[in-house]
């Protein structure tokens, strides 16, 4: 071992030899991969080690696919088995509502490239024979499925690694570790002290310890989780073949072939964590005891969805601890605030992330971009809010005890709130306001003026809330709405080198004083990284407004490309709210409100300006989301309450409304109106989408300008379109197919009703040459005859906002 590393991974478990494999494997040298014990000696050793390609997200299904389709590869470079079945896989449906999900996914799984197969209750019994299926009405059979031995598999990783330089050494914990003024790592372990550019944290059940070394909480938490495992069950036995992996949705067990007999694990409703703040440093290769009783309703309900179970020993009992985030994603990339310090933990999947986890990090590291669009997977998706002991209790135990649990998308899940709200909180609240939330902050989804007691449906379908938000949209529309933007994100850019720096750093031309541009922001690598809204207050002072979501990744980004002198940014999205008005009363209402001229010619669209609004200094944007004339009207925190009792009081005999994001995506969709993480993605280029209009391809020099011109010369494959959907009763999903003579040739980035123009819309990524072909586009499950729309189904020419 040397005293100096390019790159230091702390833990060998199936993701830390993972990462030392893809750097190694991308020609880094000088990796030295630190474990405290033995490789497997955290999560690992104890896994169930199935894998599937499944999930809700198409970058983490299609990267579950690259780890599965790379376990040969570590087989043959490495010559260590790694164990693994290919059995296929079967999800059941018990209930309607199941199925038609399973019907959904199905086709959302054609747009990830996935054939996925609906099968019978029969063709169910001849694949898994010990299945009781009186009560299944069907599955959704996946051949991509099976298992691993965990061991092999992290010695494959470990094995190829090495052959390719990668270095490991055992029982050696590390205990401490501090970075120096010149940014190298100094890491100190039980045999010596050993200086890196780059650390890892891929410490698993001890990742929150290790992050406390350097100061960082991590959002992540171990927990505990059972699976037994049967003795030799005759029927199987008889059997040349193994049977499938069967996962009872609705019983939240999930049963693998193991041996002659089998596993089965438990999602129970009742989870339990396991030292919250990590493992205890000395824990070993152990079990916890298991916990029969907690489990007893799930295990029911298992050994009648298997009956043979009630007649076959159990060989083992199995509680074990593994790691889960708040949204049951891992945490991958680098850590805002610390210099080349990267995390790759909070991994619940590892037999199906491991590989991703490696490959996207090891992008990262080397080319400054993990190569895809991985923010589900990124550490920056969370901010300081959601380490909190609490919250992260609550969180990832409505995650673990919904794991199998149907989800709607116009579910609220109560887990962790009200975590942050606003001061008007109540007060929407007592006009109706049905909340949702956004990276800890309450948002009004919708209002429900006069009805205390309304509550909504979980469905796939348009909701009882329909009504409420149709009348929201036409008040909008017709008179004016207002939303409170508490979840916008607010930055202050400022110094002497400001506008140089921005000019730079976004893909179109600055501002002038007094005006606002849509700014794309570009990587090097020409991937978009953001859809900034820049209002330009002075010559050097420049207000950014983007999603609150992504403060922290927006943040991180800013940061890593600042100078070191000459340029200020304040985060103010917690010090500032405010409201958008729009609809063509607005400017009525905002006028009993200022001193300034609010009339076209003096206050023309696409003007910003600081103004006196509620006896205080507000910034106020002549901008909307909705395509109708509107302001956004921004104050401080302070002001927030005086602003929303001003603009009741100013709107009471104009027709002003509350609205919420549901009438605000109706009434953007109907403009055509992308947003971020929809429209707009890392994965995503400003060729694909509208966004190249933004793009100053001949200002100068700006971050991406190569990438940009070069892709604007060869041109993109897919344009964002919009679609007009042949459907009554619902929209399409997000993902789901769009489809060309059946033949998947695009996909849905978003979906609603638009309720003014009554119609069924869809911005969808669709092949450049079908565009103006018959298409179809899937809804749960159904083919549904879409026309794309050469213009936006509202006021096309853009004349309402300008009046
Ligand atoms: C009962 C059970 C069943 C499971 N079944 C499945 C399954 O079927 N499929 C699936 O994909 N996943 C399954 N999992 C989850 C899976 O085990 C995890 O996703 C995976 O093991 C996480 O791997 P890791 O490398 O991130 O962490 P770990 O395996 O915890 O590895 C972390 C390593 O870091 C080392 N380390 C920590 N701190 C230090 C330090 N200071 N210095 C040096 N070394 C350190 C530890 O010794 C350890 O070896 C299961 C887990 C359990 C408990």
């Amino acid at each position: 071992m040397r005293s100096h590393y390019q790159v230091v991974i702390i833990g060998g478990g199936i993701v830390g030899t993972s990462v030392l494999y893809h750097l190694t494997k991308f020609g880094w040298k000088e990796i030295l991969l630190i474990e405290r014990d033995e490789l497997t000696s955290g999560s690992t050793w104890h896994a169930a080690g199935g894998f599937h390609a499944q999930n809700d997200d198409p970058t983490i299904a299609s990267l579950q696919g690259y780890t599965i389709r790379l376990y040969k590869e570590i087989e043959a470079e490495s010559g260590q088995n790694v164990g693994m079945h290919m059995t296929g896989g079967v999800s059941l449906a018990t209930t309607p509502e199941r199925w038609e999900m399973l019907k959904a996914e199905k086709s959302r799984f054609q747009t990830m490239n996935m054939e996925t197969h609906l099968i019978s209750p029969e063709q169910i019994r001849k694949l898994a024979p010990i299945t009781d299926v009186h009560d299944v009405i069907g599955g959704l059979y996946d051949e991509f499925e099976g298992y691993m031995d965990p061991h092999g598999t992290t010695h494959a990783y470990a094995g190829a690694a090495r052959k390719r330089g990668g270095v490991i050494a055992l029982k050696n914990r590390v205990l401490e570790m501090k970075q120096n003024p010149d940014g190298q790592w100094l890491i100190v372990t039980e045999m010596e002290t050993i200086a890196a550019e780059h650390v890892v944290n891929a410490a698993g059940l001890w990742a929150r310890k290790v992050g406390n070394m350097v100061g960082i909480n991590l959002p992540v938490t171990p927990m505990q989780h059972h699976y037994l495992v049967t003795d030799d069950i005759p029927e199987l036995a008889a059997l040349d073949h193994e049977i499938i992996s069967v996962t009872d949705l609705e019983g939240f067990t999930y049963l693998q072939p193991n041996r002659k007999g089998v596993l089965l694990g438990v999602y129970e409703r009742n989870p339990r964590h396991w030292k919250v703040g990590g493992a205890e440093w000395d824990y070993g290769m152990e079990l916890l005891p298991p916990d029969i009783d907690r489990i007893s309703p799930e295990l029911e309900i298992g050994f009648n969805r298997f009956p043979v179970l009630q007649n076959v020993g159990i060989r083992k009992w199995v509680n074990g601890a593994f790691t889960f985030t708040p949204d049951g994603n891992p945490l991958v990339g680098p850590v805002p605030g610390l210099k080349n310090y990267w995390v790759a933990c909070g991994c619940m999947g590892g037999f199906s992330q491991g590989g991703a986890i490696g490959l996207t990090l090891a992008n990262w590291m080397i080319h400054g971009d993990p190569g895809y669009d991985i923010f589900a997977m990124d550490i920056a998706r969370y901010g300081k809010f959601a380490s909190d002991d609490s919250y992260l209790k609550a969180k990832t135990a409505q995650f673990y005890a919904r794991r199998f649990v149907l989800s709607y998308p116009n579910e609220e899940l109560p887990a962790g709130r009200p975590l942050k709200v606003s001061p008007n909180y109540d007060a929407l609240k007592n006009a109706g306001a049905l909340y949702g939330v956004t990276w800890g902050m309450e948002m009004p989804q919708y209002f429900t003026p006069g009805q205390t007691d309304f509550i909504e449906k979980p469905t796939l379908r348009h909701s009882n809330a329909f009504d409420f938000v149709a009348a929201e949209v036409k008040s909008t529309r017709e008179a004016a709405g207002m939303f409170e933007s508490a979840v916008y994100a607010r930055y202050e850019i400022s110094g002497v080198d400001a506008e140089k720096w921005l000019d730079h750093l976004v893909a179109s031309k600055l501002p002038k004083v007094g005006r606002i541009k849509l700014a794309p922001t570009l990587n090097q690598n020409g991937k978009l990284m953001g859809d900034l809204t820049i209002s330009r207050l002075a010559d050097d002072r420049f207000w950014i407004i983007a999603s609150y979501y992504l403060q922290e990744w927006h943040m991180r980004w800013f940061n890593e490309n600042m100078p070191s002198s000459g340029v200020t940014i304040k985060n103010l999205s917690d010090d500032w709210m405010g409201f958008a008005l729009s609809g063509p009363n607005s400017r009525k209402i905002i006028s009993q409100l200022v001193n300034v001229d609010m009339s076209n010619e003096s206050f023309p669209f696409l003007s910003c300006r600081e103004m006196e609004i509620v006896d205080t200094n507000a910034i106020i944007a002549r901008i909307s989301l909705t395509g109708e004339l509107g302001y956004e009207i921004n104050v401080p925190v302070s002001h927030q309450s005086a602003l929303y009792t001003a603009l009741t009081k100013c709107g009471k005999d104009l027709g002003l409304v509350n609205i919420g994001n549901r009438a605000l995506d109706s009434l953007r969709l109907e403009k055509s109106y992308g947003i971020w993480n929809a429209e707009f993605t890392q994965g995503y280029t400003p060729e694909m989408s509208y966004l190249k209009n933004f793009i100053a391809y001949n200002k100068g020099d700006f971050m991406g300008r190569d990438a940009a011109l070069k892709e604007k010369e060869t041109g993109a494959k897919q344009m964002l379109v919009t679609l007009r959907v042949d459907t009554t009763d619902a929209d399409a999903p997000v993902y789901a197919p769009v489809k060309h003579d059946g033949k998947v040739v695009g996909f849905v980035t978003s979906s609603v009703y638009g309720h003014y123009v009554k119609q069924s819309l869809t911005l969808a990524y669709v092949d450049k040459d079908v565009i103006n072909s018959e298409l179809t586009v899937d809804v749960i499950g159904e083919s549904r005859k879409a026309v794309v729309l050469n213009e936006p189904a509202y006021d096309p020419k853009g004349e309402r906002m300008r009046m």
